[in-house]
């Protein structure tokens, strides 16, 4: 039910109630007219007043104070009536009570309403402490998450440094350094570490973290992104490739579906060796934060990086020839020891060949130092590109040898044969000469020559010299 229906109600009864109570006051009149009791004169003066306070107070309540104004002032209409038709004087006594009474009733509904406005003016205080509140609450929360976040990447930088420091591997450092940087910048498609190679000329990609299958930058320099990270040795953001005037996005670009990127390059001692990357295919992708971060991840893992580089130069330095590029003695020797244990204890057999290049003394007389070096890196490049995966060794001097694991006598003796006659037809040009050369072979297998490894070069020796002895460009087996 409305409010309005309420108050019509209201108004309808009180307006009947004080019709209903204005028969009742007339006809209670005539009996006060005529009793002289003091009792019964007080019992009907006090009908009268509550006869005419229910209906103020009705009117009051439904309509505030207007309302009890109204019928007060009609009840003193009323009382005036009744006095002006009986003629006695007690009605204007009445009157006189309704208007204290009106008076008194606006006081108090006067001190209500003050108290209500005080009451206001406080909700109105403490609403605008709310409010202030509130927004002082936002501001921390605001600031409590930023540096939340702050912390986070702090925190996980200092985690990929501490994990920078567990290896030396440059491929380990790669993964490392890719999957956290994927991990940093979920938004790209792939995250990419290309290094360049030592001498600085060819830059590939050493690691990768793909979300999803994308084509990969295949040019040896890198593609044009990469090439302007190194020209400008800065940082840089890609917001849509295909409206970056820096950049001449070709077809083949189109393809590798590189809409957005974010590339910092890596430094160390001012030179660019290598870039670091996040691609994705759809424009707009990586915000400048993404940027700085991946520029952090880049300055972190550079020193780590380059020292890992310059670990496995050294490394490589120390266990391969420079001439030749095989392995040096010292490597051979401690291979053929890990893998003479191996063999003993997976009951495989182990091989080796001893190779030596014939007359190589009279090639020396003939074209110099130099034209023996040169005969050298060919055999070489002969033996490493038959022995791939074995260990392939300058023994000394123009002596090689090579350790086949997991290789039967039969098989040994098949590779010395293939390395032989590859040799004996390689053609090549020594001061527009064309020369041949040959090389005796000889090897030695475990289990079936010897038990023992030093015995077991002692017998590839053994056998090659006997096929110097048979005549030279051969291939002798121990057993034989
Ligand atoms: P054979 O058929 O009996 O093996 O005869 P050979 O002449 O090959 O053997 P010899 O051991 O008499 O000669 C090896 C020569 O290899 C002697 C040495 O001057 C030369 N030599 C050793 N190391 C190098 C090198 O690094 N470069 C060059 N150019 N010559 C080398
Ligand atoms: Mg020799
Ligand atoms: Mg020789």
């Amino acid at each position: 039910m409305g409010s309005t229906t309420r108050r019509r109600i209201s108004l309808a009864l009180a307006l009947v109630t004080s019709f209903f109570l204005t028969h009742q006051i007339l006809h209670a009149l005539s009996f006060l007219e005529t009793t002289l009791i003091p009792e019964v004169y007080l019992r009907r003066t006090f009908l009268f007043l509550a006869c005419f306070l229910f209906p103020i107070l009705g009117g009051w309540t439904a309509f505030g104070l207007l309302g009890g104004g109204l019928f007060a002032f009609f009840a003193t209409v009323l009382v005036f009536f009744v006095y002006g038709v009986s003629g006695s004087a007690v009605v204007v006594w009445f009157a006189a009570a309704y208007g204290i009474l009106c008076y008194l009733l606006h006081r108090t509904d006067e001190n209500f309403n003050n108290q209500i406005a005080g009451l206001g003016v406080d909700r109105e205080k403490f609403q605008n402490e709310r409010n202030d509140l509130e927004v002082s609450y936002k501001i921390k929360g605001e600031g409590i998450s930023i540096l939340f976040e702050k912390y986070s990447t702090y925190y996980n930088l200092r985690k990929l440094a501490e994990e920078l420091a567990t290896t030396m591997l440059v491929s380990e450092l790669g993964r490392m350094v890719v999957e956290r940087t994927a991990d940093f910048i979920p938004r790209g498609n792939a995250a990419l570490l290309s290094l360049a190679d030592p001498e600085g000329r060819n830059l590939s990609v050493v690691a990768s973290k793909r979300s999803r299958t994308e084509a990969g930058v295949s040019s040896k320099q890198g593609d044009l992104f990469d090439q302007w990270s190194i020209k400008n040795r800065k940082r840089f953001i890609v917001a849509d490739s295909h409206q970056d005037f820096r950049f001449d996005v070709t077809e083949t670009t189109r393809q590798l579906d590189i809409r957005s990127l974010i590339m910092a390059p890596i430094l160390h001692e001012g030179r660019v060796i290598g870039t670091l990357r996040v691609n994705s295919s759809e424009a707009n992708t990586f915000s400048n934060d993404d940027l700085r971060l991946l520029d952090a991840i880049a300055a972190l893992s550079s020193s780590a990086i380059s020292n890992a580089m310059l670990y496995e130069k050294t490394e490589q330095l120390a266990i391969k020839d420079s001439l030749t590029g095989l392995y040096v003695r010292r490597y051979f020797f401690e291979r053929l020891k890990q893998e003479h244990g191996r063999a003993l204890l997976t009951q495989r057999p182990l091989s080796v060949l001893m190779c030596d290049i014939d007359h190589f003394k009279d090639f020396n007389d003939r074209f110099g130092h130099g034209g023996g070096d040169l005969m050298l890196t060919r055999f070489a490049h002969i033996l490493r590109t038959l022995c791939e995966n074995n260990v392939a060794a300058r023994y000394g001097g123009e002596e090689f040898s090579v350790l086949l694991p997991e290789t039967s006598s039969a098989e040994a003796l098949a590779l010395a044969e293939k390395i032989r006659v590859c040799v004996e037809q390689e053609p090549f040009q020594i001061r527009r000469e064309e020369v041949r050369m040959s090389v005796s072979i000889g090897t030695a297998t475990i289990p079936q020559d010897t038990l023992d490894a030093e015995t077991l070069i002692q017998k590839a020796d053994e056998a090659l010299y006997k096929a110097k002895r048979s005549g030279r460009n051969r291939v002798c087996s121990s057993a034989i």
